[in-house]
């Protein structure tokens, strides 16, 4: 069996390696839909339980992983074995370097303006060969939400960023998935406020 069921919700096997083995082959066949990644951490795992339109998104999503270690210790008591916690901040940073070496195309979308501009300057930096195809903090109102979309869809990333919190972003990625026009999209948390220092 390739997936461990916690709490109801089925978990894709995979090691921080592979997933970005996985993501790479996404990027390269570029297929027509959004492929949407969620790390699930406990918050969305237990929210779950609750809320059956947040359950349908996880459960529609490209690729899930275990972004915990007590989802990882619960799958190991159930004989399911996870290998290991596949954080969103260590997806995101892989996927950075990634990026950089095939000269992927990046949206970041979140944080707050500072944060968001910081952050940018930092992956830029550090990141030098990856393009940075546009940014835009995540502190909008619900009448520019409609320019960022437009935006984001009229330059086609290979990655979208989104660095709205959980679950607000699984639900915007969701609710803007056919429009988006990225490769991947993935929210990753507080990252870009790791990032930006
Ligand atoms: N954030 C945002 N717009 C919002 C709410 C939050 O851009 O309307 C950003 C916030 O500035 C932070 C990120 O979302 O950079 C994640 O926040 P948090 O650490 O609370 O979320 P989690 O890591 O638990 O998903």
């Amino acid at each position: 069996n390739n997936y461990a069921n916690v709490m109801g919700i089925q978990f894709p096997k995979h090691t921080l390696d592979r997933t970005v083995e996985i993501l790479n082959e996404v990027v390269e066949r570029r297929p027509p839909e959004l492929f949407h990644v969620i790390t699930v951490n406990p918050e969305i795992t237990m929210a779950c339980r609750k809320d059956a339109e947040l359950r349908a998104i996880v459960e529609e999503a490209g690729l899930i992983t275990a972004d915990g270690i007590g989802i990882v210790m619960v799958s190991r008591v159930r004989g399911g074995n996870l290998p290991e916690r596949v954080t969103g901040y260590d997806t995101l940073i892989r996927l950075l370097e990634s990026g950089n070496r095939k000269r992927w195309s990046f949206y970041i979308l979140g944080a707050d303006a500072a944060v968001n501009e910081r952050a940018c300057e930092v992956i830029a930096e550090r990141y030098s060969s990856l393009c940075i195809a546009g940014n835009h903090h995540g502190f909008f109102k619900q009448d520019e939400e409609e320019r960022i979309v437009e935006e984001i869809a009229s330059l086609a990333p290979d990655i979208l960023i989104v660095a709205l919190g959980a679950p607000y972003a699984e639900r915007w990625i969701y609710k803007h998935k056919s429009r988006l026009n990225a490769a991947i999209a993935i929210g990753v948390g507080g990252s870009l406020d790791v990032i930006a220092g």
